[in-house]
């Protein structure tokens, strides 16, 4: 079932629990990701960053058609777009949720492109996620592990003035393979929480490498989506080191990839998660 982000990322909210968000950008790794959620009756965001696929109207086509013939909810996010045009092709292509990212530009700046889309994507039912602090990059982590964290004070407020959906928050968490241990600060999140109240929805970004422990506590604390993908690539790396066989290839990545994403799902609290929405197939209705 295809249906807006926001449906997915309301409910997990109100029950206390995170949703897997693999990046893909084949048909392989969505078809992968896709039967791990239906073999665990959880509901799944398939991210999609705009530069990783050569056609997003050809590539969003093909993962509604996936999205809609599935018996799990599911969700189709534009991760990190950092242009207007972007968010624009990937409403076009059918995505049911679009990421503004302007979490490096100030507040003001930040806060005026995000309502900008906001208004867009609404007036078509699509969801918008916004990141307010940055979450950097791993291989830079001594700095940006500590810096731009959210400020829990701004966070209603930009809420409020931007109308977004879900808010990506900046806790310590990083994108890639740290250098060095990842911190989490739960109390900043805790905080978070409690301002933008316990059905607002909140999403960790670079969930990768960030341990087990960490990422369940997470989960357990208020987040209620999970961006993965560097882990999905390391999977999908090491099991094919020692594969002699070429045929056996393309089913070696995906089946690493299935159980990667499989034990997130679980770890995240999304087991038997889905539902299955009371107007749904409607006319009107996605
Ligand atoms: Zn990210």
């Amino acid at each position: 079932m295809l249906l807006p982000m926001k449906d997915l990322l309301v409910r997990a909210s109100k029950e206390n629990y995170g949703v897997a968000a693999p990046n893909v950008s084949t048909e392989l790794d969505a078809r992968a990701v896709i039967e791990a959620a239906e073999e665990l009756h959880a509901p799944l965001i398939l991210d999609v960053a705009y530069m990783a696929t050569k056609d997003i109207k050809f590539f969003g086509s093909y993962l509604t058609r996936l999205a809609e013939k599935s018996n799990v909810p599911i969700a189709i996010n534009l991760d990190h777009g950092f242009l207007y045009e972007h968010a624009i092709d990937a409403i076009a292509a059918g995505f049911t949720s679009v990421m503004v990212d302007r979490s490096s530009e100030s507040y003001e700046v930040n806060v005026r492109d995000v309502k900008e889309i906001v208004k867009v994507a609404h007036a078509t039912g699509v969801s918008v996620e916004a990141e307010l602090g940055h979450v950097g990059d791993g291989s830079n982590y001594e700095v940006d592990g500590v810096t731009a964290l959210t400020d829990p004070s701004m966070a209603k407020k930009y809420i409020e003035e931007t109308g977004v959906d879900c808010l990506a928050v900046a806790i310590g968490t990083a994108h890639g393979e740290y250098k060095g241990t990842p911190h989490i600060d739960f109390d900043r999140l805790v905080e978070i929480k409690k301002i933008v109240g316990p059905d607002y929805p909140l999403v960790l970004h670079g969930g990768s490498g960030s341990g087990d422990e960490n990422l369940a506590k997470a989960c357990r604390l208020g987040i209620n989506k999970v961006n993965i993908f560097t882990d999905l690539m390391i999977a999908a790396k090491n099991s094919v080191a020692d594969v002699t066989n070429y045929r056996a290839l393309w089913a070696t990545i995906s089946g690493a990839i299935k159980d990667q994403i499989a034990y997130y799902i679980k770890l995240f609290g999304g087991e038997n998660k889905a539902w299955i929405p009371e107007n749904y197939g409607v006319k009107g209705n996605k």
